[in-house]
């Protein structure tokens, strides 16, 4: 969470759907609740301030957070909904020191505007695939739509179904997938959904799979072939990538990235960037 991703390289994402850390008043590090597990040292309720939390919204232990049991903060981003909620919805107004139902409307819409960003960079990214131009259009309209509701005052941010309108986009995204995942060569075998927790897929063909929410946690990927797979909501955690070959996979986020191991022979989207943990020994 708090300044990870300074840590990494530039990409190709706009700038406003990446976390900007110093442009936040630390709110996933308030927002969001955790659970004690492999990626959370401590439990911790949704709206409280984790214990490591400086007063100025840095992270106390940011250079040491893997080691001391916060490997999910290193995973974590919010495509740039921290600065929305800070800087514009409520106008660079700190929840600190002032009255406590302001911060508790931040920690309320937090959640509510980074699941729009997170659609806000599918759109973006299905604007930039080829074989989706006859969408195009569709997908202009969806990302105007969804760039004014993000822009929602907290009332609006607060009342808004935003599963609903997830929904709405969710059609778009999957039209999209099958005229990008037409042209790949192959099979494109359909893995949407699948149990694939643990499984040996060293040297999969698994080129224009849909992939689709499938939990690959742990799988073996060694060196698979996932060339214009698409990998939305896929559960990356812990999935080995090692010489695996993403090239041209669609709609695979940087927290999925974050969240797998990988090495210098994995080749990735242009989309993403590769993790410095990866070369770090993490
Ligand atoms: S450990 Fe650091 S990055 Fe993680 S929630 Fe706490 S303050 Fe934020």
């Amino acid at each position: 969470m708090r300044e990870h991703t300074a840590d990494r390289t530039d990409t190709p994402a706009p700038a406003e759907l990446r976390g900007d850390c110093g442009s936040c008043f630390g709110l996933c590090c308030v927002a969001l609740p955790f659970a004690r597990s492999a990626d959370f040292a401590v439990d911790k309720d949704a709206g409280t301030p984790c214990a490591n939390l400086r007063t100025d919204h840095r992270c106390g232990i940011h250079a040491t957070l893997r080691e001391r049991g916060f490997s999910g903060c290193t995973v974590y981003d919010c495509f740039g909904a921290g600065q929305r909620v800070s800087q514009v919805t409520f106008g660079g107004v700190d929840w600190r020191g002032g009255p406590p139902e302001r911060g508790r409307g931040m920690f309320d819409v937090f959640p509510v505007v980074r699941q729009l960003h997170e659609l806000l960079w599918y759109l973006t990214e299905a604007l930039t695939l080829p074989a989706a131009r006859p969408l195009h259009a569709d997908l202009r309209r969806t990302l105007a739509d969804t760039e004014r509701l993000a822009g929602g005052t907290p009332g609006e941010l607060a009342a808004l179904d935003v599963a609903a309108h997830r929904q709405r986009v969710n059609v778009l995204l999957l039209r999209t997938s099958e005229l990008v995942r037409a042209g790949a060569r192959g099979r494109k075998k359909n893995r949407r959904n699948a149990d694939l927790m643990g499984a040996r897929l060293r040297g999969a063909d698994l080129a224009g799979a849909d992939l689709r929410g499938a939990y690959l946690i742990a799988a073996d990927l060694t060196g698979a072939d996932l060339r214009g797979a698409d990998l939305i909501g896929a559960d990356l955690r812990d999935a080995e990538l090692t010489d695996a070959d993403l090239t041209g996979a669609f709609f695979l986020t940087q927290p999925q990235v974050n969240a797998a191991r990988g090495g210098p022979g994995t080749r990735l989207p242009d989309s993403v960037t590769r993790p410095v943990h990866w070369t770090a020994g993490g």
